[in-house]
């Protein structure tokens, strides 16, 4: 818990909640009964908790902060995806993605507030960071996915807006409460988290125990094309980042999935394909291959279609489990923080 903040609900461990009941005076099994109207029942306010006196109701209401987030528009594409806008109550706007399929129900979350990676061909990029997200809004987040689908989710992704190991502790917290058998209750591999190549953050989950998905955006088979695209990668090359999810394959003995966006002549041409059969083959790994989603922000173009065959044919060729991910909702602007920034650009015309 922090000092002198006002908690978010969602934010905080069963354990926790158990040692400020108990400092309140109450008694401990009454944290379990919350958490069973957050998270069974999803309560929407302190006052659906019938089997909770109200005299405690109010004290939890003094306390702590019941919704993170307000809705405030949905976009639907024609393929089902739907974006989410939301409001903080802070005024800060972030965006999330619903991505339904006959076996699964997916919500893509935002980890931050903006991101100061600014990788070239990424609308959240281009906006900076104004904060990190708290854990009790990333789980929010996914409170208000089920309430849009009107069912559980069966799988969560951190690849929203925000680079999720520059918020380290916050996503872990929510990670840890969205997989909690009396919390959420998300299995740990339906989580994956997805990062830019931060080494330390990939270092310290092979410390953590969990059973999460772990997935690394690589979008470039070089350092040269991988600077031009990726800032990130000054601070962490291609080869430090290689050889970190190399240690982590081999100590984990979980695969991580490399994620490749698909730009034309930047990084699609058949020598690029070599190099990134060069650097993968030597670990066990995935390939996702997401031919670009074109925003106004960035000149690049998305690859041909037969490009990207050719790619899935060599790298599964060189014996790489390869996989392709055609852009579901290019007309709800589905390319990661187009819809916010595209909203906060309404709101500096109308101003
Ligand atoms: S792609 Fe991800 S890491 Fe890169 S700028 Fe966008 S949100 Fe940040």
């Amino acid at each position: 818990m922090q000092n002198g903040e006002k908690q978010f609900i969602h934010g905080i461990f069963l354990s926790e909640l158990e040692d400020w009941l108990v400092r309140a005076g109450e008694k401990k099994f009454r944290a379990k009964q919350i958490w069973q109207w957050l998270y069974h029942h999803e309560a929407q306010d302190w006052d659906e908790m019938k089997n909770i006196p109200k005299s405690l109701r109010e004290q939890l209401a003094d306390a702590f902060v019941f919704r993170a987030l307000e809705k405030v528009e949905v976009q639907e594409s024609n393929t089902g995806t739907r974006k989410i806008l939301s409001r903080l109550i802070d005024g800060e706007l972030i965006e999330e993605v619903l991505i339904p399929a006959p076996d699964r129900r997916t919500v893509c979350v935002s980890s931050q507030v903006g991101c100061m990676f600014g990788c070239a061909f990424c609308a959240s990029g281009q906006l900076g960071v104004k904060r990190n997200l708290k854990a009790g809004e990333i789980v929010g987040e996914a409170l208000a996915a089920q309430r849009e689908y009107g069912d559980r989710i069966t799988n969560l992704v951190f690849m929203g807006i925000g680079e999720p190991f520059d918020n380290y502790d916050e996503v872990m917290r929510a990670v840890r409460i969205l997989n909690d058998p009396d919390g959420f209750c998300l299995g740990a591999r339906r989580i994956t988290i997805s990062t830019c190549g931060v080494v330390p953050g990939i270092q310290r989950l092979e410390e953590e125990g969990l059973q999460v998905e772990l997935s690394v955006s690589l979008h470039a088979p070089s350092n040269h094309v991988r600077d031009a695209l990726m800032p990130v990668n000054v601070s962490w090359s291609l080869d430090e980042l290689m050889e970190t999810c190399r240690q982590y394959t081999k100590n984990t003995k979980r695969i991580i999935t490399f994620e490749y966006t698909m730009i034309r002549d930047v990084n699609d041409t058949d020598e690029h394909c070599r190099e990134l059969i060069g650097l993968l083959s030597t670990f066990p790994c995935r390939v996702n291959l997401i031919p670009l989603s074109e925003i106004e922000e960035y000149e690049g173009k998305t690859s041909r279609r037969e490009t990207v065959e050719s790619f899935i044919r060599q790298l599964e060729r060189a014996g790489i489990n390869t996989t392709v991910r055609w852009s579901k909702g290019v007309d709800v602007n589905a390319a990661c923080g187009q819809l916010r920034s595209k909203s906060l650009g309404k709101s500096l015309r109308d101003s």
